[in-house]
């Protein structure tokens, strides 16, 4: 591992909580930080790479009590050699999410300061976590939907199982740790001297090495192979909402658990409904007449069709409410409701008859006129200078 010879930030500043924050403050800020600089999914991988590597430093010290606490005392020197440089790379998957979890996993895989000696450490890794985003209609999302698609990255060695070795092979002990995966080493620091045990680098921690290496994955249990998934989408999902499944990612190395696979749904706009929580709103046009008059309509809802009564006298933007004909709970709770706004249409185009028509009716009431200014009129006119 390098150390990195720049500048450094402070890490509370790079996180941006307080100096007081708690661990779950922490791991929150992070975790957002991960995902909005991780460079597979930034626009500027460049300089989200540099951001990326500056916020997994940060962490790896601070959500470790016994870093930030000599962070906090001696400030960047205190950590040096534990999260002062970044070694690990980001998924081995063009496309996927990388594994932000097992990334500081791997910041900790050097033996040193902050380690208790005697701590043991394998070299077996969680998988990395995958992306993957769907659009949906918001039908789809009314109703659910099973969705299938297809994600490569690694997969458990069918050839081995994961057991590393060559079909009929075993395991032998590693002469150099004797067996017990670590090494005993004694390091002089500015802090005094620590005796520390490190993992054993012939076998990597486990005591025992291979007697013959699995062909198929050269011993490292995973191969990148394509894996069909089918996931049921809940009825009510909402724009955006990851589903997780668990164990879905990529395989672990070396025999370490699985990542997850986070699918995002994207639901995509509907032409006429639109969303708002667990409501559907609908904009419906109607007539003037039919405003004025009353009348009933029917609509037509992803459940099937729906009588609405439009009332005498209703003006633009009332709404009629339908209750329970909104977007499912997600946790099986109340649906919401089918919100009618409706929007009174003012006719554009009158024929000759159509015009008279209007202008006896104008001339029946006082609120109204035709051609004619009333006093509203005379009052806009006045207001704007006309005469
Ligand atoms: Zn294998
Ligand atoms: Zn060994």
């Amino acid at each position: 591992m390098v150390m990195q010879q720049m500048t450094k930030q402070d890490y509370y500043k790079v996180l941006g909580v307080e100096r007081n924050a708690t661990e779950r403050d922490i791991k929150m800020a992070f975790k957002k930080l991960a995902r909005q600089y991780h460079p597979d999914v930034a626009e500027n991988k460049e300089e989200a790479e540099v951001k990326f590597r500056e916020i997994n430093e940060a962490y790896a010290v601070l959500s470790d009590e016994e870093k930030r606490q000599l962070y906090d005392q001696f400030g960047h020197q205190g950590v040096q050699g534990s999260g002062g440089g970044y070694g690990g790379g980001y998924g081995g998957f063009s496309g996927g999410f990388g594994g932000f979890e097992s990334i500081f996993e791997s910041l900790f895989d050097m033996s040193g300061m902050g380690r208790a000696s005697g701590q043991t450490r394998s070299r077996a890794r969680r998988g990395s976590d995958l992306r993957k985003d769907v659009e949906i209609e918001l039908e789809d999302a009314f109703r659910g939907k099973e969705e299938d698609f297809t994600v490569e990255s690694y997969q458990t060695c069918p050839v081995c199982n994961g057991r590393r070795v060559k079909p009929g092979a075993g395991f032998k002990e590693c002469k150099p740790c004797q067996g017990s995966g670590m090494m005993r080493n004694v390091q002089n620091t500015v802090f005094g001297q620590f005796v520390t045990s490190s993992t054993c680098g012939h076998c990597h921690g486990e005591g025992r090495i291979p007697e013959e290496v699995c062909d198929e994955c050269r011993g490292e249990a995973r191969t990148i192979r394509k894996e069909r998934i089918s996931v049921k989408i809940p009825a009510g999902i909402d724009n955006g909402m990851p589903i997780r499944l668990t164990g879905k990612g990529e395989a672990g190395e070396f025999g370490g658990q699985a990542g997850d696979l986070y699918l995002f749904v994207h639901v995509k706009e509907h032409q006429h409904l639109k969303r708002e929580g667990k409501n559907l709103i609908l904009e419906l046009p109607i007539g003037f007449a039919d405003a004025a008059l009353g009348t009933e309509k029917e609509i037509v809802t992803f459940d099937g069709t729906e009588k609405i009564k439009i009332h005498e006298g209703t003006q633009t933007d009332a709404v009629l409410t339908l209750h329970g004909k909104g977007m499912p709970d997600l946790r099986g709770g109340k649906p919401g409701d089918l919100l009618v706004r409706l929007k009174v249409v003012t006719p554009t185009k009158l024929n000759e008859k159509q015009r008279k028509l209007l202008c006896q009716f104008a001339e029946e009431g006082p609120q109204f006129h035709c051609g004619k200014k009333g006093f509203f009129g005379k009052l806009v006119d006045a207001l704007t200078g006309k005469n």
